[in-house]
């Protein structure tokens, strides 16, 4: 969830350090800070934003060797002794770390008996004091010994005062990637952070330990066999794009999506067939056939993604599917069936309980197959075969863009499936025209986005706020109470429509306001009849609707009419676009960090 970023070189190290720290920021940003190699080690940290670091470092010796971090506090308040980079007692090793070192509180009481004494209250710490207990000259053996003692899971990189020209990286669980510049050498735990300085790259895999150098490195398993790793050309969409004019990453993510969509789109429906293409599912026909089951895992804003998937792989193909929190599912000891196919949907590709979720998967001889973003991550090389949604880099943290091409990819997957199994080809090809005229339909909304600012004081004023729909709508809406949560910290629920009336409907009262996502599909009757339940309490109702649907408009307090989809399996990608500008505007209206929420990571690569 942390940033982590390393340069060996004759430049100076700083400025790119902050740099690379900068494009990492938005995956944990409670605090930053850097060690530099140059007569000794220099260290700064602060908390707060890569900003407050970077006034602090301006005056600091250049040097040519350095580690930098953001972190996302897991142990220990945000203050700046647990800002990383971590010293050893004698300040001459330099430890940044992401992810969480499990055997920490054993390790430090055998530190302590030895006399040491610790300065922060992270986990991380106890990593310098071992790597110096067991240093006698040779960086890496040092870093190995410190590593066989150590459980749990770590990016690491360490700089030693002794060994100016080199650093140590290794990684078990979380990543960490190099690139190759001329005469220098990059690391960072995102690809992101390459771009613009390597263009090729190679991605460290777990218990393996690297020897940096600026002109190369030395890759050996912490069982100390030496190995190489083919280089990679790193993606070309990753380039670096900052905000643009727009205020904010997110109100520009949203508005990226007609392109993002046309991305994930492009070159996979294939109309004359009535079918879809998707060169990372390469299952040839008489194998789709044959699937019995799909499930589909993800966490926050992909399981709501997911859950349109499922509903997908049902309609349009009758493959019994279901879509389920990696988080649990990896942990019930879940039935794998030899005939199902599992599709682990990740914005990141990194996060830890659906790679968990894949493992188990594994494990058990079962098939699983990444729905991923971020090119390159640990999920897509885990799984070896899968999709990229192309959505381009998202760096906001409430995630928007990323979750309506996750929608687009599994939709695509759906009617590949589905015109081999029961789609005929007229069916497959008005599903696969409609899809591909999507980018054109967020468009034409996002022109004319309708009452966004109403709904926004509407819901900002509230003391809680409930979302609810109907099937793939309920999942719209789902993803509608999460981005409010997230970017406006609104207190907010979510239901199927009818289960209001179960128990939630109690909690309406004069000018709750409610948010439903009616769609004119087969159960927007059923639905209408849900809100004029809560409208009899007075609660206050926003509708997003299908634009010409008078009666939902006149039913409204706040009506927000969304460009009709035929097939309703579509309708999420419109229908989410109002939400996620209303969280934004709410947001705004509130007065919160858009891209950066507290308490809250990009990428979650910690269990
Ligand atoms: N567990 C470490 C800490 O709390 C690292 C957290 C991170 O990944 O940023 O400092």
């Amino acid at each position: 969830m942390c940033g982590i970023v390393g340069y060996v070189g004759s430049r100076q190290a700083v400025p790119l350090l902050l740099e690379g720290l900068r494009r990492l920021e938005y995956r944990g940003y409670d605090s930053a800070g850097v060690a530099v190699v140059r007569d000794g080690l220099h260290l700064v940290r602060r908390v707060g934003p890569v900003a407050n670091l970077a006034k602090a470092v301006a005056v600091e010796p250049p040097g040519g060797t350095g580690i930098g971090h953001t972190r996302w506090a897991t142990h220990g308040v945000v203050a700046e002794p647990n800002a990383h980079p971590h010293l050893d007692s004698t300040s001459r090793i330099a430890v940044v770390h992401n992810a969480i070192i499990e055997n920490h509180a054993a390790i430090l009481a055998l530190l302590e008996q030895e006399g040491i004494q610790f300065r922060s209250e992270t986990d991380t710490e106890v990593l310098p004091h071992l790597i110096r207990k067991f240093y006698q000259g040779d960086p890496v053996e040092a870093v190995r010994a410190a590593l066989l003692l150590v459980q749990g899971t770590y990016g690491i990189a360490v700089a030693f005062a002794d060994h100016p020209d080199v650093l140590i990286a290794a990684r078990n669980g979380s990543p960490l990637v190099l690139g190759k510049g001329e005469g220098e050498t990059f690391l960072a735990s995102d690809p992101q952070a390459l771009a613009g300085h390597a263009r090729q790259v190679m991605y460290l895999e777990d218990r393996e330990i690297v020897l940096i150098t600026a002109e190369a490195w030395d890759i050996t398993r912490l069982d100390g066999v030496r190995i190489t790793h083919a280089l990679e050309e790193l993606a070309t969409e990753l380039v670096w794009s900052g905000k643009g004019s727009y205020a904010h990453h997110m109100l520009k993510e949203i508005h990226e999506q007609p392109e993002s969509l046309r991305r994930c789109l492009s070159g996979r429906v294939v109309l004359d067939q009535g079918g879809a293409k998707l060169g990372g599912l390469d299952l040839p026909p008489s194998e789709i056939a044959n699937i019995t089951r799909v499930g589909l895992l993800g966490c926050g804003t992909s399981f709501h993604a997911s859950l349109v998937g499922a509903a997908a792989m049902e309609n349009l193909a009758r493959i019994p599917a279901f879509a389920e929190v990696a988080s649990e599912f990896r942990h019930r000891n879940p039935v794998i069936d030899q005939g199902a196919l599992f599709l682990a949907v990740s914005q990141s590709g990194e996060t830890a309980d659906t790679l968990g979720a894949i493992r188990e998967v594994q494990l058990k001889g079962g098939r699983v197959m990444g729905v991923v973003n971020s090119v390159g991550s640990s999920i897509a090389r885990t799984c070896g075969h899968g999709v990229y949604v192309h959505s381009g880099p998202e760096i906001a943290v409430a995630s928007t863009k990323a979750f309506t091409s996750q929608v687009a990819a599994l939709l695509v997957a759906g009617l590949m499936f589905g015109r081999t199994r029961i789609l005929g080809l007229h069916e497959g090809q008005s599903f696969g025209r409609e899809l591909l005229g999507v980018p054109e339909l967020v468009e034409r909304y996002l022109d004319a986005p309708g009452a966004i600012d109403a709904a926004a004081e509407l819901v900002s004023g509230g003391k809680y706020v409930f979302f609810f729909g109907r099937g793939v709508s309920h999942a719209v809406a789902m993803e509608g109470a999460l981005k409010l949560k997230e970017v406006a910290y609104v207190p907010c629920m979510s239901y199927p429509a009818a289960e209001m009336k179960h128990g939630p409907i109690a909690l309406i009262d004069a000018n709750t306001p409610v948010v439903a996502v009616v769609p004119d599909d087969t159960m927007r009757d059923k639905t209408l009849s849900n809100v004029q339940e809560v409208k009899a309490r007075g609660a206050r109702i926003i509708i997003v609707h299908t634009e010409g649907d008078v009666y939902a408009a006149a039913l409204a307090d706040v009506s927000i009419p969304v460009p009709r989809t035929h097939s309703s399996l579509i309708s999420p990608l419109v229908t989410v676009l109002p939400l996620q500008l209303i969280a934004y505007r709410a947001g705004i209206m509130l007065d919160r960090d858009i891209d950066r929420p507290r308490n809250l990571a990009k990428s979650v690569t910690v269990e």
